[in-house]
């Protein structure tokens, strides 16, 4: 058996039907692995992810329905909101580490951000968001995973972290955002949604009273049916809607040691 290459796994979507029928089809796994765990499927939000594709595929989606998109790079986002102006409620969500000298690109037009991960970013975002007069969703990144070259907050230092984050007033915290393992190993890659619900769960009891922890985002194109199924309110899909990536995930985030 030899494993079918991604572009037959993620075919790429060009038109807005195909755009209508990814998403529909997608929406339709996500309320059957709602069913499956018991839950309602409006208490799962489709967060499509559109890194690499460029504008005219994304005005595509944008026709198919979609009005909140995540980008990994800042940069990326930055330029494809600038470059869409016509798209004025399309709002964007930054799901990647962020270099504490780029806050400055996320305060200016994001709408979210998932990679929170220490204290000296969450200054400097902060401090730009006041000057721009705006505020931000965010969410705390923890790396469920233990894996050294991962982002993310490891899970003994998130208590205290939190507990930090009260004073921010233009940082609307919302819960917590990781990524799971990569692996064949269904039970390791639950694992790892696992822990980020307990530690929700957990946190949850005494967190302050102007920080939110409900949301959990967790799952991508290849596992999101196992992250609703373990509690995900976010689930991050790229590949599964807009057709397989030229770029290896490595770009993205450093993978194995
Ligand atoms: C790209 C990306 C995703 C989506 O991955 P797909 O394989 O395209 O579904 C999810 N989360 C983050 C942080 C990403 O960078």
């Amino acid at each position: 058996m030899t494993t079918p290459p991604q572009e037959n796994r993620y075919p790429t979507a060009l038109t807005i039907e195909d755009f209508k029928s990814k998403l529909a089809a997608v929406r339709q796994k996500i309320a059957a692995a709602c069913h499956r765990a018991g839950r309602d499927a409006n208490t799962v939000r489709l967060l499509p992810v559109s890194k690499t594709v460029d504008k005219a595929r994304i005005q595509l989606a944008y026709e198919a329905g979609c009005r909140f998109l995540g980008e990994n790079k800042v940069q990326e986002a930055f330029d494809k909101w600038q470059s869409l102006p016509e798209l004025a409620d399309l709002q964007w969500s930054v799901i990647g580490h962020l270099q504490t000298n780029k806050a400055k690109f996320v305060a200016k037009f994001a709408a979210e951000f998932q990679a929170l991960d220490s204290l000296r970013l969450a200054q400097a975002l902060e401090r730009r968001l006041q000057a721009e007069g705006r505020s931000l969703n965010v969410f705390v990144q923890v790396n469920t995973s233990g894996e050294a070259s991962k982002y993310g907050l490891p899970p003994e230092e998130t208590a205290s972290f939190i507990q930090s984050l009260a004073n921010f007033d233009c940082l609307k915290v919302k819960g917590f955002m990781t990524l799971a393992c990569l692996s064949d190993n269904e039970q390791r890659v639950r694992g790892c949604f696992r822990l980020l619900r307990d530690l929700r769960d957990r946190l949850q009891q005494d967190a302050p009273a102007n920080v939110q922890l409900h949301e959990l985002s967790m799952g991508m194109s290849g596992d999101y049916e196992m992250a609703v199924e373990e509690g995900a309110t976010v689930v991050r899909v790229g590949q599964a809607i807009f057709g397989a990536r030229a770029l290896p995930d490595s770009y993205y985030w450093p993978t194995q040691p």
